[in-house]
């Protein structure tokens, strides 16, 4: 049942805009949050309540897109009536895009777990699974004397997160500032939206976590700030940026959280290439070229894929079981012995692969030439 997600977010981010809505769930499987199936459906009724709330609250929506959207609803739970489908094995999340009316329905399993969402709209709701795709995942918290706000995504984009920070605005409604600003001086008022924008990141991050924080806005708040940050958030620190946090959009964002998440990518692929050529040594826990490391990864012995992002090779790809070679005079998956699919390139399966048995992913974007002598292609392994 399960779509891979590479090939997906390509077929759903070159969606046309449609005048159909589009139903798209996100469904939290952690067993620590949600151990058991009737905790998932649960979960899972909660979040079509919420869709069909949101509809009624946007208001405009035609008597025909509401039924679109019940039937919609209707057969999302038909597909996921089983125990099964809210138990696979090894996901700890699904994405899942329905549109009757658009021709689509897809579910995918997610390796890591996400916050549960939904949404209805003209385009399926694909940032959360760009995130799970990326080896890391960034945010940024802008904060002036003001305001605050939170962006979160990848080097590819980032979105602003609504509501991260409403613990704050809700201190704000409350009145509580305005009386302040009488009974003390500006700058302990300061002091205290800068707290308080800090704890509720750390909310923000404890429901969603990200590996890499940025700290944006003028520079005279950025040491603030970050004596303010939780000590589990300092240490994903990766740099300040100034930047004018009213009225920014995303993409003024992105330009100048680039070089910051650009030197720390630097970094990741240096330390990632100092562990690679240590353990090249004979019988030693790394291995390059795709031939060794496709195997390995299907033998699921991956600790961490270093992968370039220019790599790429024609393959075949189990559609059951993700089993992956580039020799192609195999034809079937000696696992279940399903007919191999031709890919024109394996690196998403093979990226994939890696996500599945939690293998850190590193897509090289800066030191390609010298991961270029591995095959462009290597694995650190677990034993
Ligand atoms: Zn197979």
């Amino acid at each position: 049942m399960a779509s891979t997600a590479t090939r997906l977010l390509d077929r759903l981010s070159a969606l046309p805009s449609s005048d159909e809505s589009i139903l798209s769930v996100y469904l939290d499987l952690d067993p620590g949050r949600f151990p058991h199936v009737r905790d998932r459906r649960a979960e899972l009724d909660s979040l079509l309540e919420s869709a069909q709330r949101q509809q009624l609250e946007a208001g405009c929506r035609s008597r025909s897109e509401r039924l679109a959207l019940l039937r919609d609803i209707e057969h999302l739970r038909e597909r996921l009536a089983g125990r099964d489908e809210l138990a696979p094995p090894s996901a700890r999340g699904l994405a899942i895009f329905c549109s009757e009316a658009a021709g689509i329905f897809e579910v995918v399993r997610l390796p890591r777990p996400v916050a549960p969402a939904v949404t209805v709209g003209r385009r399926p709701f694909i940032e959360p699974l760009i995130e799970l795709t990326a080896a890391e995942r960034w945010a940024a918290l802008l904060i002036s004397r003001r305001s605050a706000r939170v962006f979160r995504g990848t080097r590819e984009r980032l979105t602003e997160v609504e509501g991260a920070l409403d613990d704050v605005h809700r201190r704000h409604a409350q009145g509580g500032w305005s009386q302040a600003r009488f009974q003390r001086g500006i700058e302990r008022e300061v002091e205290e939206h800068i707290t308080a924008s800090c704890e509720a990141i750390f909310g923000h991050f404890q429901r969603e976590p990200f590996e890499r924080l940025l700290i944006g806005g003028p520079s005279e708040l950025h040491a603030r700030a970050q004596r303010a940050l939780h000590s589990e958030l300092r240490r994903r620190l990766a740099g300040h940026f100034e930047i004018d946090v009213e009225r920014s959009s995303a993409d003024e964002v992105l330009h100048r959280a680039l070089p910051a998440i650009e030197a720390s990518e630097r970094e990741h692929e240096d330390r990632a290439l100092v562990r690679l050529r240590e353990g090249m040594a004979p019988g030693d826990h790394a291995s390059a070229g795709a031939d060794e490391v496709l195997a390995l990864l299907n033998e699921r012995r991956v600790r961490a894929l270093l992968i370039s992002e220019s790599y790429s090779e024609p393959g075949l790809v189990c559609p059951r079981c993700g089993w992956l070679t580039t020799n192609c005079d195999v034809t079937s998956c000696p696992v279940d012995h399903s007919m191999l699919e031709r890919r024109e390139d394996v690196a998403g399966a093979a990226i994939e692969a890696g996500l599945a048995q939690d293998a850190e992913v590193l897509v090289f974007h800066h030191r390609r030439a010298e991961l270029a002598d591995f095959g462009s292609i290597a694995a650190l392994l677990r034993y």
